[in-house]
């Protein structure tokens, strides 16, 4: 856990992206945030909190009106209502990145430093604004590139996860705040918690994080995104079915086999979750021979996709038997999240083996589908969605980062330790060790550690005074 940083200075940055813009914001934090900004421009009136002020951006050196090079709009948020809990200053100039130096560097010659990369956020968890799931949101807000992704992170810097932590975590404490004062009295003749009870309180505690353990499979593929390779014999419409799932044309169609030479990739929003599409070149049995470099160098490309890739879409041409070669991938992909798509459907209908069933491909999905004229492409949408997710549907409050899985992971696998110290009847100073463990596990979720909890609950549920 982080310790308060007792230093306690004035934190200085630029929080618009670099370059050009039609606004730019300067942002100061710290104790001294509002007089440096007092000296940084010349406000028209005090500043006051959450009251925009007019301000002029003064140049010392320049031979402009009154030394004016912008005006700007500077707003106080006063401690401790501020994102930081600090004096936060805000100067909204021009986004022109020499104005915006000058104020940096001149707030910097008033005494304020440049703020390290997240260190307002920084703050504002230190300071008990956020804790560390909703800070971490912050930053996922910030990187969201589709709109499922940032109402996740809004959902979570609005504290779901926590929410669903909270009561856990309140339970956990009560057991131990149980366990260690049946240790502190056991003098006192407090009666000492059955064996019985502390093994229904700690499978009590279990499935609501079974729960959101598994709530990882799709707070991770909306947070992370996934990759989808398109593996297949060239001309069994590949690009056409990457070009139906990009809904735009990207990848080079052509009727001669063997043109998609390189991977083409694209990055789709799949029901909100990133995907990334990877159309490869026709993986082909006679790779040595007769090939061009640029078409080896792109089968090998595909090859790396395929082992790359989390997902994979087989694509088989209706019209022609399966052969050796894709035998060979299907029996590769055994085992991995992946589906086939039977292309060129529409041509059954006119072909003499109409209504030959779909070929046998093991355990993996198997689908009709048309490029050309759509059909079964909604269905092939849906079923790389539930192999993407898992099945898993969404919820609030999903765990999204491994740091996030890794800390439930750990207090599950400390529970299961407990139940099963518990159940050999071993001495409750013993089970505390394990009770604790899961504490600071989840603890380290939320960024919490604060063994003041279990002082409390001590003090509030017992009679200490006795
Ligand atoms: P790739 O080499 O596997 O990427 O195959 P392409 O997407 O380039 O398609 C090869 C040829 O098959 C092109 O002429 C496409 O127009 C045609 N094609 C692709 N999908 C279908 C389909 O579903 N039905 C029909 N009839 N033709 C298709």
């Amino acid at each position: 856990m982080i310790v308060p940083d007792a230093t306690n200075d004035t934190i200085a940055a630029v929080s618009t992206p670099p370059g050009r813009g039609g606004i730019g914001i300067v942002r100061l934090s710290g104790p001294e945030a509002a007089s440096i900004a007092t000296q940084l421009v010349r406000l028209h009136q005090p500043l006051e909190h959450v009251r925009a002020r007019l301000a002029d951006v003064l140049d010392d050196d320049a031979g402009t009106d009154a030394g004016r090079i912008d005006e700007a709009v500077v707003i106080l948020f006063a401690a401790p209502n501020s994102y930081t809990a600090e004096d936060l200053v805000e100067i909204a100039a021009h986004g022109s990145p020499v104005v915006l130096e000058l104020l940096l560097s001149r707030a910097v010659k008033l005494g304020a430093r440049l703020a390290r990369p997240g260190e307002f956020t920084e703050r504002a968890f230190l300071a008990g604004k956020l804790d560390l799931t909703q800070a971490e949101a912050v930053r996922d807000l910030i990187e969201a590139q589709t709109l499922t992704q940032a109402r996740q992170a809004a959902s979570q810097m609005g504290g779901a996860l926590s929410r669903r932590v909270g009561p856990v975590k309140q339970a956990l404490v009560e057991l131990v705040a149980l366990l260690e004062a049946g240790i502190d009295f056991a003098e006192d003749d407090v009666v000492l918690t059955t064996q019985a009870e502390i093994a229904s309180r700690i499978a009590a505690l279990t499935p609501p994080l079974s729960a959101l353990e598994a709530s990882f499979a799709r707070g991770h593929v909306i947070h992370d995104g996934l990759t989808l390779a398109i593996v297949g014999r060239p001309n069994v419409g590949k690009s056409s079915l990457f070009n139906c799932l990009v809904e735009r044309e990207r990848a080079i169609v052509t009727a001669t086999p063997g043109t998609t030479r390189d991977t083409v990739s694209e990055r789709i929003s799949l029901e909100g979750i990133p995907l990334e599409l990877v159309d490869t070149a026709g993986l082909r049995e006679g790779l040595r021979d007769g090939l061009e470099e640029a078409e080896q160098l792109g089968i090998h490309r595909s090859r790396e996709a395929l082992a790359d890739a989390a997902l994979v879409m087989i694509v088989l041409d209706a019209t022609q038997l399966l052969n050796d070669e894709e035998r060979r991938l299907l029996a590769v992909v055994e085992g991995r999240s992946a589906l086939v798509a039977v292309n060129k459907c529409d041509l059954i209908r006119d072909l003499p083996a109409a209504g030959r069933p779909l070929p046998d491909c093991g355990d993996l999905p198997v689908l009709a589908t048309s490029a050309l004229t759509g059909e079964g492409i909604p269905a092939l949408r849906e079923r790389i969605l539930e192999l993407a997710t898992g099945g898993a549907a969404a919820e609030p409050g999903m765990l999204t980062s491994l740091r996030q899985k890794q800390a439930i992971a750990a207090a599950l696998e400390a529970l299961a330790d407990a139940t099963q110290a518990n159940a050999a009847s071993i001495p409750h100073e013993m089970i505390l060790l394990d009770l604790y463990r899961a504490l600071w596990a989840l603890d380290s979720l939320t960024g919490q550690t604060t063994p003041d909890d279990i002082l409390n609950i001590i003090f509030s549920t017992f009679c200490i005074g006795k």
